[in-house]
């Protein structure tokens, strides 16, 4: 657990530990051993050199701000048909309501569900399979997303139905909006309007590159700042490469453009980052680096 100021704690819940993926599928192109200067924060944890696969955690990130829930992405779920990835699909007994029960949760306390993007490994568990349908997961919860993010998907979706993003709009977005329970939210929009605690923020806040809409969430809590950046930052591989952009990112120079924008701003103000498939820490700080290719990074693990 992290606490990020009084009554404000994150944790996570993980669904999938590891998601390993071959360093040539993620960054086609790229060199592993442009990793090398990086090899003793980097191994084993979140590159594994010698299979050359990078490892990630698909994960939900749980703020609690005062006595309200905020769930961050939703993972991968079960019994989705994801036939073109073997460790997603059609999963059972994957364990991951019961981490979210150890944590002291039942899917109807959770208050908000926000969707950093929709990608198939951040909407699965937005719904669940009852008697044969899909239903929403947390049934209390306001589900929230970008406008850009929805309005791109609702539009891949018209242009293919159930091709884009392995079929996900429709068993995990779809049925959630169907419900009347997903929402756009605005930029800048602040999630803790009501939530009655005082010198709090959480701001929708555009990250743009990964996907078109893709949003971050910037807590602020007295003089503690902490951005849940979803994939803006998707290994810590991409501190000490940050124009490395991944095969699933849409906009490729504009996520490096995104994320130099986040390393440098959390580095001049001192900024906590979460990225959204982060292991072994909660978070981290980070610093400037020398090294002879440009801006790099290392992390500070919270
Ligand atoms: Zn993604």
């Amino acid at each position: 657990m992290l606490h990020l100021g009084p009554g404000v704690t994150l944790e996570r819940a993980l669904d999938l530990s590891p998601f390993t993926l071959p360093f040539d599928l993620l960054f086609p192109g790229r060199d592993i051993a442009d990793l090398d200067g990086a090899r003793d924060w980097l191994a084993p944890l979140h590159v594994d050199f010698a299979a050359q696969t990078i490892l990630l955690d698909v994960q939900s990130h749980v703020l609690r701000i005062g006595d309200k829930v905020i769930l961050i992405d939703t993972c991968v779920g079960e019994h989705k048909h994801r036939p073109r990835r073997a460790d997603w699909h059609n999963r059972a007994a994957t364990g991951y309501l019961d981490r979210l029960a150890a944590l002291g949760l039942r899917a109807e306390d959770v208050d908000v569900v926000f969707c950093t993007h929709l990608h198939t490994d951040h909407v699965g568990w937005n719904t669940r399979l009852e008697n044969g349908r899909w239903v929403p997961t947390f049934p209390r919860a306001r589900y929230l997303v970008g406008e850009a993010e929805l309005a791109h998907w609702l539009a891949e979706e018209a242009r293919a139905p159930g091709e884009a993003n392995h079929g996900c709009f429709a068993d995990s977005v779809q049925p959630v909006l169907d419900a009347g329970l997903m929402e756009t939210v605005a930029d800048g929009a602040d999630l803790c309007c009501g939530m009655a605690l005082e010198a709090t923020t959480l701001t929708v806040t555009p990250t743009p590159g990964h996907t078109p809409g893709h949003r971050a969430l910037t807590l602020r809590r007295r003089d503690v700042t902490a951005l849940l950046c979803g994939d803006a930052i998707h290994t810590p591989a991409q501190l000490y490469r940050p124009d490395w952009y991944s095969r699933f990112c849409s906009d490729g120079p504009l996520a490096v453009a995104t994320r130099r924008a986040l390393l440098q701003e959390a580095t001049e103000h001192g900024h906590i980052l979460v990225p959204g498939h982060l292991r072994g820490a909660m978070g981290m700080r980070v610093h400037p680096l020398e090294a002879p290719h440009g801006d790099v990074w290392k992390p500070e693990w919270l």
